[in-house]
C-alpha cells in the first residue's frame, strides 16, 4: 500500500485516561465498525456519531449540560438562536395554525412571525405576556402553540408565567418560551418556563461574544420531532462552536453574579442621573413587573434599558461618548455593551411595513430607549464612564 493510502487510514487516537475537558471532534464523520452497526445507526434518533449534521460527541456533551441545567429531559443546539427558533417552529407547526404571540418579542423573531409564518399559513395573533386574560379572547379557533419572552427584549417586561401556563394546560396549546433573558443560574432553577425553553447561547451562555449557538430544551417527545426537522434542514452546529459555548456554560454562574451585581450598581446610579428618564431593572424597587418576576428570577441579570430626555441627537451623543461601554448590539456577554434599541437591535421593526405591526398590536421600544448590558469591567468605572458621557450632554 502506498503512504497515501495508508495516511488515510491513521485510526485517531482515544485517551488512556478521562480528559478533563471534553475533546473537540472536529469530524463530520465516524467510521462504522460493521455493516449491521451502520445500518442501525442510520435508523436511530439523534446518533452522537455517525455524521455531524446528526449528531456529535462535543455537541451531544453540550446538550448534556443544558438539559442539567435546564432540568430537562433533552436539550438540542444550533448554530444560532434564530436557527433554534425557526427550526422549532417549522418543526411544530402546519399551515392553518393558530399561534399566539407575546407582542413584545426579540426583533427578528417578531419579523419570523408576522412576515414568514404568516406566509406559510400560520396564522399569528398577540397578547400581552405580563397580562394572561389576553389570551381569551383571541378568537374561536385553538391555538396550537404560546410563544413568549421570559423577559422581554428591550422593555424588560415581566410575564404572568402561571396565567399562561394555566391557559396552555386548559386548550391543550403547547408553550414556548425564547428564555435568552433568563438564563440558567439568574432564573429560579426549580421554575419551568415552557414545554420548550429555547436560548440564544450567543449571549449568556457563550459569555464571551467570541461564537453563535442556540439550543431548546424539553421533554424526550418533543426533542425527537424537532430534530427530525433540525436534521433536515441542516441546523448542526460546528463542533468546535460547541465546544466553545461549553466552556462558556461552566463559568455562567460566576459572570451572571458578578453581572447582576454590578447592574443594579449602575441603575441605581443612572436613576439619579438628570439627564434620565426612566431605568428599568428587574431589582430596583419601582420596576413595573415585579410582582410577576419574583416567580422565576433569582438575579436581575446584565440588562439595563433607560430612557434618556431628549431625541435621536442625544442618544447619539451618549452612544460616542462612553468609553468602558462599546456600541454593540449584543448582550448578556463580559464586555459591556451600550446600544440603541430602535435604532439598531429593533430596527427591523421599523423597517417592516407599520401598518402590519400597528394593526396587530405589537409594542415597539421608546425611541429615546437605551440597553445597555453590563460586563465584567469595574462596576465603579463602568458607572463613572456612563456618568461622565450623561453630564457631557
Ligand atoms: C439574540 C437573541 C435571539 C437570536 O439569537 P442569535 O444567536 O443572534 O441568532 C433570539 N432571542 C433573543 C431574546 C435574543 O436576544
Amino acid at each position: 500500500m502506498k503512504d497515501s493510502t495508508r495516511l488515510m487510514n491513521v485510526p485517531p487516537v482515544g485517551h488512556e485516561y478521562e480528559p478533563l475537558v471534553q475533546p473537540i471532534y472536529q469530524t463530520s464523520l465516524f467510521r462504522m465498525p460493521d455493516y449491521s452497526t451502520a445500518v442501525a445507526t442510520e435508523h436511530r434518533v439523534h446518533p452522537g456519531s455517525y455524521y455531524t449534521r446528526w449528531g456529535n460527541p462535543t455537541v451531544s456533551y453540550l446538550e448534556n449540560q443544558l438539559s442539567l441545567l435546564m432540568r430537562t429531559e433533552r436539550s438540542l443546539v444550533f448554530p444560532s438562536g434564530m436557527s433554534a427558533i425557526t427550526t422549532t417552529l417549522f418543526a411544530l407547526l402546519t399551515p392553518g395554525d393558530l399561534v399566539l404571540a407575546a407582542d413584545t418579542l426579540y426583533g427578528d423573531t417578531t419579523r419570523f412571525f408576522l412576515e414568514d409564518l404568516r406566509k406559510w399559513g400560520v396564522r399569528v395573533e398577540l397578547f400581552d405576556p405580563a397580562d394572561a386574560s389576553t389570551l381569551q379572547c383571541c378568537g374561536e379557533s385553538r391555538p396550537a402553540l404560546v410563544y413568549y419572552e421570559a423577559l422581554s427584549n428591550p422593555n424588560l417586561k415581566g410575564i404572568d408565567l402561571d396565567g399562561i401556563q394555566a391557559f396552555c394546560r386548559d386548550v391543550g396549546a403547547l408553550s414556548v418560551c425564547d428564555g435568552t433573558f433568563v438564563p440558567p443560574f439568574m432564573r429560579k432553577p426549580d421554575v419551568a418556563l415552557a414545554d420548550i425553553v429555547i436560548m440564544s447561547l450567543t449571549k449568556y451562555a457563550g459569555g464571551h461574544y467570541s461564537v453563535f449557538g442556540g439550543s431548546i430544551s424539553c421533554n424526550a417527545a418533543l426533542q425527537e420531532r424537532i430534530w427530525h426537522t433540525q436534521s433536515l434542514y441542516g441546523a448542526a452546529i460546528d463542533p468546535t462552536a460547541a465546544w466553545n459555548l461549553s466552556q462558556g456554560l461552566k463559568t455562567l454562574e460566576l459572570r451572571l453574579e458578578r453581572q447582576s451585581r454590578s447592574a443594579l450598581q449602575v441603575a441605581r446610579q443612572l436613576q439619579e442621573h438628570a439627564a434620565i428618564e426612566q431605568v428599568i431593572y428587574p431589582m430596583l424597587d419601582d420596576y413595573a413587573y415585579r410582582h410577576l418576576t419574583s416567580r422565576y428570577l433569582d438575579h436581575g441579570g446584565a440588562v439595563v434599558s433607560f430612557v434618556v430626555k431628549g431625541g435621536p441627537t442625544v442618544v447619539a451623543q451618549l452612544l460616542e461618548r462612553t468609553r468602558v461601554a462599546g456600541l454593540s448590539v449584543s448582550l448578556g456577554g463580559i464586555h459591556t455593551c451600550i446600544e440603541h434599541a430602535e435604532a439598531m437591535s429593533h430596527s427591523m421593526l421599523k423597517a417592516m411595513d407599520e401598518n402590519l405591526l400597528d394593526t396587530s398590536g405589537s409594542e415597539k421600544p421608546d425611541q429615546s430607549l437605551i440597553r445597555l448590558s453590563v460586563g465584567i469591567e469595574d462596576a465603579h468605572d463602568l458607572a463613572m464612564d456612563l456618568m461622565t458621557a450623561l453630564d457631557s450632554l
